[in-house]
């Protein structure tokens, strides 16, 4: 038996492709169809492991999904398979139509198909589990309380927007045929291999290139950070013991603003790697435009996950982001690939064809 992770060349994907096999001697089988975001370079390490079947391709092929969850008898899907940047869906939704809603659909109707023909028992033990965003439920206001699951669903980008559309196509299919669904919506994530455009990444490598550190409007929007690993781990527990077709909030109880996060950066890149001419990188703090219809404040309640299924992330946002910090030092020749043509060639040097 074998699990098929789709996007788990990405950010939390890979990350979750590597400690589930640290910890799993069950085969991945990784469907990607590596986009920008996707990196295989990220799993440069299971390269000589049989144990990791990387396949090159897209959710909405419905023919491809199906032939995998045949030919690997596969005992459980996790869809982390998404465009996933909210600035890129402002400048051009289609993108996040296609993939988020009409491919979450394909793969939901290959998923059905090889489920229906499963034996009684096979049936039975199957999971398929969707990763979902905290963004789905709108903006708070400061004294609201966290998202809880049954909180009504109110998108305001076209990238939530479809994330929110998929959540519903996977909570119908287990309405309408059955399917044994799970869905989790989880807070920020931060941590290793996070691509250089989101907030984290994006300001240590500005910050140590001497680049401005971007800040959207007064920097006081509130997001609720979770280290990408604990994530991981409350994507296993769920598959593990969440109770079919039930919605898990992930988050770590670390709401924070913008601007103390870059300030948090800022205080750890001096203690780490201090400037040449000795001042902070706060200096490089620069304010910019705010994004249109930019969510003031998500934070999420995460008591179900904690005290039905036992979940407790392992980091607090000092310890994560310390980490995080420590990661990108040593690793910026990673960065630099992502950033430069290299990355290109890497690509096309070791998975030319696959
Ligand atoms: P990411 O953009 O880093 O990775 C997405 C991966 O999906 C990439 O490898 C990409 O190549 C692949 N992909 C895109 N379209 C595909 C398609 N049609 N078929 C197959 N693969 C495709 O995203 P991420 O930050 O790792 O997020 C993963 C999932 O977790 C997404 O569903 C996202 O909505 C959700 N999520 C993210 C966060 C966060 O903070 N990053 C928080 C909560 C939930």
């Amino acid at each position: 038996m074998s699990i098929l992770v789709t996007g788990g060349a990405g950010f939390i994907g890979s990350n979750f492709v590597l400690d589930w096999l640290a910890q799993s001697d069950e085969t991945v089988v990784n469907l990607d169809k590596l986009t920008y975001a996707g990196n295989p370079e990220n799993l440069a390490s299971l390269q000589a492991d049989a144990r990791h079947v990387f396949v090159h391709g897209d959710i909405g092929d419905y023919d491809l999904v199906l032939g995998l969850l045949n030919q690997h008898q596969v005992r459980a899907v996790v869809n982390f398979a998404a465009e996933s940047h909210v600035d890129r869906s402002i400048h051009g939704p289609e993108d996040f139509i296609q993939t988020n809603i009409v491919g979450s659909f394909r793969l939901l109707e290959a998923v059905r198909e090889y489920w229906n023909n499963l034996q009684s028992a096979e049936q039975q033990a199957f999971r398929f589990l969707h990763v979902s965003t905290d963004e789905v439920y709108g903006s708070l206001e400061k004294a609201d309380p966290p998202f809880a699951e049954t909180n009504q669903y109110q998108p305001n980008s076209p990238y939530s927007a479809s994330k929110a559309a998929s959540d519903h196509l996977v909570r119908a299919y287990h309405h309408t045929y059955g399917l044994p669904v799970l869905t989790t919506n989880c807070s920020n994530n931060y941590g290793p291999y996070h691509f250089p455009e989101k907030l984290i990444p994006l300001c240590i490598q500005n910050a140590l290139s001497g680049k401005p550190l971007p800040i959207y409007g007064d920097g006081q929007q509130i997001r609720d950070w979770l280290f990408v690993k604990d994530h991981c781990s409350a994507i296993r527990r769920v598959l593990a013991a969440g109770k079919l077709g039930e919605v898990y909030n992930v988050g770590g109880w670390n709401e924070k603003a913008n601007l103390d996060v870059v300030h948090t950066l800022c205080a750890i890149l001096d203690e780490l790697q201090p400037r040449a001419d000795g001042k902070s990188y706060a200096e490089q703090i620069t304010y910019v435009k705010d994004r249109p219809g930019h969510d003031r404040r998500y934070a999420i309640d995460a008591t179900k996950l904690e005290r039905e299924l036992g979940w407790k992330p392992a980091e607090t946002f000092e310890t994560g982001i310390r980490k995080t910090v420590q990661w990108y030092l040593d690793n910026q020749s990673w960065v630099n690939n992502v950033l430069s043509g290299d990355y290109q060639a890497w690509l096309d040097k070791n998975y030319a064809g696959r």
